[in-house]
Formats: structure tokens, C-alpha cells, sequence
């Protein structure tokens, strides 16, 4: 399709990826909820689990939106810890900043517009950072990782939670058609923008597979990743030991 982003121009597709992203800001948590049939939360639940953060631990969600996961580090961390929720989008920025404070996360949770690639933070600063459904929206994802890694602790973690595989070709039939025909329909229901779902459909299924982005986080530097299959593999939960 014309949003098929690997024969397009670097600029094009970080063109597109924001012109989405400021479409949806405003209904992007109710489009959420629908869209994964509220198991998105699920998905966020047991990342958190996994992440091992502790009382007053530093932690950076990157491509953090409307702030589920920073909303949910912010209370682990507690007083003496902090959050910070990068985007590198103003609108999201915006709706996750109001969202937080209207819900009383203040005092250890700061807010930064930053793209993944190039991350304005020192290296060795981070004890967990986590980036959920937004790697398969950076442009390159090899420097979004090595930045990752680049700020991480020796010993902090990586998670990545994203869209992947499934496992069985049925389900993956299902999906693909769930994808490209309720997903575009509902978005066009909900938020008078089909395109823009056409495009994270779209930008789901170029994402690599559950191997291919292991040995990409190989690569950058992460020691001990392994991934968790969620959903029948519609979703994965990757994490990896900085050393
Ligand atoms: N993490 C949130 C969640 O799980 O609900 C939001 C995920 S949302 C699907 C993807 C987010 O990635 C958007 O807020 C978008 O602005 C952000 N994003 C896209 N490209 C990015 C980049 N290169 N660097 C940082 N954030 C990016």
C-alpha cells in the first residue's frame, strides 16, 4: 500500500508516524480498549511484572503516550524513585502529561519530547526502560535499541512489549483479517480516521518476528533476552539484561 514504509523515504514515514499519532491523541486509550478488546491491559500487567522495578528506582518509558506503564512504574518507584515518560510526540506528550496529573501522579514523574533514536539522557542512568507499541514506529530500530542499551545500567532491564508472530497460522489468519478490516472500520467509527489505522496495521505486520528482534537486541548490547509469547503470539514481551 502507499504506507508501505520500507520503500519509502526515513523523513515520510516519521512524517506519517506523527500526523497518526496526532490524529488519535485524543481517543488513543478508548481506541485502545476497543481494539484489543481491553487485554491491552493484560499485556501492560504482566510487563510490569516482569520488569522487576523496585522502591526508589530510576526508570525511562520511552514512546510512554498517554502513560499506562509510567502510571504503573510511578507507583513501584514510589517518593524516592523516578519515571520518565519520553515521546517524541507533542499531542501524545500533552494528553499522558493531563492524564497523569489529573490523576495525582505527581512529584516523580517528568515528562520529556525525545525521539528513541536519539535519547538526551546519560549512559548508565537508567535501572529498567521499557518501550511498549512504539518500536515498530521508529524508523531506525537498531539505534533506538543501542540508545536503550547505551542508557541503561550494567544490570538495569529492557522490555520491549510489542505486536509479533502468532504462532498458529489460523490465528494469524484471523488476525491479519481482524487487522486490516475491524481495525480501519472502527477508527473511522471512533475518530473519523481510517488511514491512520490502516498505517498501524500495516506497521504491525513489517514489524520483525520474535527471533529477529531477540537477535537485534543481541546486537545492541543485551545480555540473557528472551521473549513471552501473549495472545497466541499477537503479542510479545521481549527483555534483555544490559552487562
Ligand atoms: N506506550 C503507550 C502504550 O502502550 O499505550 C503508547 C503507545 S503508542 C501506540 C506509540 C507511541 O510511540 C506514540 O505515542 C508515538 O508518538 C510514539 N513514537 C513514535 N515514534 C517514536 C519515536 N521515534 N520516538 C519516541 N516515541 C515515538
Amino acid at each position: 500500500t502507499h504506507f508501505g514504509y520500507q520503500q519509502v523515504d526515513v523523513h515520510e514515514k516519521q512524517a506519517k508516524v506523527a500526523e497518526v499519532f496526532h490524529s488519535v491523541a485524543a481517543k488513543y486509550d478508548l481506541m485502545n480498549d476497543l481494539m484489543s478488546m481491553g487485554i491491552h491491559r493484560l499485556w501492560k500487567r504482566f510487563t510490569l511484572e516482569k520488569s522487576g522495578v523496585r522502591k526508589g528506582q530510576r526508570v525511562l518509558d520511552i514512546a510512554g503516550g498517554t502513560g499506562d506503564l509510567t502510571m504503573a512504574f510511578s507507583r513501584r518507584v514510589g517518593p524516592d524513585g523516578q519515571v520518565i515518560l519520553a515521546d517524541i510526540n507533542a499531542s501524545m506528550l500533552q494528553v499522558g502529561r493531563d492524564r497523569l496529573t489529573d490523576k495525582g501522579y505527581v512529584g516523580n514523574v517528568e515528562y520529556v519530547q525525545a525521539n528513541a533514536e536519539v535519547l538526551p539522557f546519560p549512559e548508565a542512568h537508567f535501572d529498567c526502560v521499557s518501550i511498549a507499541f512504539g518500536l515498530r514506529n521508529v524508523t531506525d530500530k537498531d539505534r533506538a535499541l543501542g540508545e536503550m542499551a547505551r542508557v541503561l545500567k550494567p544490570g538495569g532491564r529492557l522490555l520491549v512489549l510489542e505486536f509479533s508472530k502468532p504462532n498458529n497460522p489460523l490465528l494469524s489468519k484471523a488476525y491479519d483479517t481482524y487487522s486490516f478490516t475491524a481495525l480501519p472500520f472502527m477508527g473511522r467509527l471512533v475518530t473519523q480516521d481510517a488511514d491512520s489505522y490502516r498505517y498501524l496495521a500495516e506497521s504491525i505486520r513489517m514489524h520483525p518476528d520474535q527471533e529477529t528482534l531477540k537477535q537485534m537486541m543481541q546486537d545492541a548490547g543485551l545480555d540473557q533476552v528472551q521473549y513471552y509469547n501473549m495472545t497466541g503470539g499477537i503479542v510479545a514481551l521481549h527483555k534483555g539484561i544490559k552487562f
